[in-house]
């Protein structure tokens, strides 16, 4: 359809922008789980536009709820009153704690963490924020600081004030090279030694403490950012019972604690609504976007009425936060969530996922490691099992074209960029994780026969 594209691409974009596929991707249609291009190829999206599409792509309830609002009110501004925002703020509080009452509905995830950031410092008088090494929050430079992921960053200084602590990665471990395999997601290895089990925990608690220890002045910590599974650092996720410890020590030091649900909320892991609760903890703040408007910009804070309190001495303002269209969106969203049992499918068909990408997993050398939970799944290609030493990106675009090249989209993440990303649509069936699942299984013997 356009035939200059990469001209217009080099001429008129910024190149910062990464281009999946060394033959890129031109889309023209999506229907529920399946893209289609320009000569009608369809493909299994198995990546839901980097974890956002959560009911279906141009899902049809969704669709329809849109198309009426469009013709009734797209737009007033939050100076006015529109019942769509009343009716969505009350569907939303009620996913979530009791706690958790005060709503504020921006465009984005990186909107939505500036403001659970600011609100964290407005709230305690304190600045230091801790994020974990390997996260991703949002590109917004208040937000820089705390994407602790160096693929992320350019040569300039990041919000000041930000402190990372060690990622409790479960795959490569820290001490000893030894795994934790008693995590909260299900990982498919056998447990080496059940003595580890616990020291994970401790140990990247004892890290936790000497960030306190030696770069936060005593007592005056503003928050905790941390997603429930890091998605663009490759699916790690903490050992059981860390983060309820990382939160305690927190507080203790005056500080609040923010869920990052920007990928995990909303059913997507399956046996929770929210990612925050297979740890057992109560967030002070939690942020959501991506698959809250299953497509369609729409992010949301959501914090106590204590801590919202902070912002009633100023103003603060988003144009386009709560508009009508997003809100008739954001409901639709949830009610079909609810009416097609997407939450139980997440687990139901990431079960399955996770048992047959295991046998990948025993079958080839090159796959490292399978984890995940729900339909947020990692699969981390290395160069032998031996070392687990990261792919290299030649053999690893090899293998993900050739996914690309037999109908199924998959994604990339990770420091090194290794692991394979699979976050579908939640209407995602069986059939199609069968198909997922044998694609990369030819792909996989595709890559062996050709080395
Ligand atoms: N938090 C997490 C966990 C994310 O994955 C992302 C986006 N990848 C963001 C925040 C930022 O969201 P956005 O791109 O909508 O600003």
């Amino acid at each position: 359809p356009y035939e200059n594209i990469q001209k217009i691409k080099n001429d008129n974009i910024v190149p910062c922008i990464q281009q999946y596929y060394k033959k890129p991707l031109l889309l023209h249609e999506g229907k529920m789980q399946w893209l289609f291009d320009f000569e009608g190829k369809r493909y299994l999206d198995m990546f839901g536009g980097i974890v956002t599409v959560s009911v279906g792509h141009c899902h049809p309830k969704i669709n329809k709820a849109i198309h009426k609002q469009v013709d009734t009110l797209w737009h007033s501004t939050n100076i006015y009153q529109h019942p769509n925002l009343y009716k969505y703020v009350e569907e939303l509080t009620s996913t979530l704690p009791s706690h958790l009452k005060a709503v504020y509905l921006v465009n984005s995830g990186s909107e939505a963490n500036d403001l659970a950031l600011f609100l964290a410092r407005l709230y305690t008088g304190n600045f230091e924020i801790i994020s974990f090494r390997n996260a991703y929050h949002g590109m917004s430079p208040y937000l820089m600081g705390t994407t602790a992921l160096s693929t992320w960053r350019f040569n300039v200084p990041v919000s000041f004030g930000v402190h990372h602590a060690m990622v409790p990665d479960v795959f490569k471990g820290l001490w000893g090279g030894k795994y934790c395999r008693d995590s909260v997601v299900q990982t498919t290895r056998q447990c080496e030694c059940s003595t580890f089990r616990c020291q994970a925990t401790e140990n990247y608690y004892k890290q936790l403490e000497e960030v306190f220890m030696y770069s936060i002045p005593r007592g005056h910590v503003a928050g905790l950012i941390a997603e429930s599974i890091q998605g663009v650092g490759g699916i790690v996720h903490f050992p059981k019972g860390y983060l309820q410890k990382a939160y305690e020590l927190v507080r203790t030091n005056g500080g609040v604690c923010i869920a990052d649900e920007v990928q995990t909320g909303f059913g997507r892991t399956g046996d929770h609504f929210w990612g925050f609760q297979m740890h057992g903890v109560k967030p002070d703040i939690v942020t959501m976007a991506k698959g809250i408007g299953n497509g369609f910009p729409l992010g949301a804070v959501v914090t106590t009425p204590e801590i919202a309190e902070v912002l009633k001495h100023s103003s603060h303002f988003n144009t386009f936060g709560g508009n009508p269209l997003a809100c008739s969106v954001g409901l639709k969203v949830l009610e079909v969530l609810k009416e097609e049992d997407l939450q139980y499918n997440s687990k139901k068909v990431g079960t399955y996922l996770l048992n047959e990408l295991a046998k990948l997993r025993d079958k080839f050398e090159c796959v490292g490691d399978v984890r995940g939970k729900g339909l947020m799944i990692g699969v981390e290609l290395v160069k032998n099992k031996k070392t687990n030493e990261p792919l290299n990106a030649t053999d690893f675009v090899r293998i993900w074209d050739d996914c690309k090249d037999m109908g199924v989209l998959i994604g990339r993440g990770g420091i090194n960029g290794n692991v394979l990303r699979l976050a579908p649509p939640m209407c995602v069936t069986l059939a199609d994780a069968e198909f997922a699942v044998h694609v990369l299984h030819k792909s996989l013997l595709n890559f062996y026969n050709r080395s």
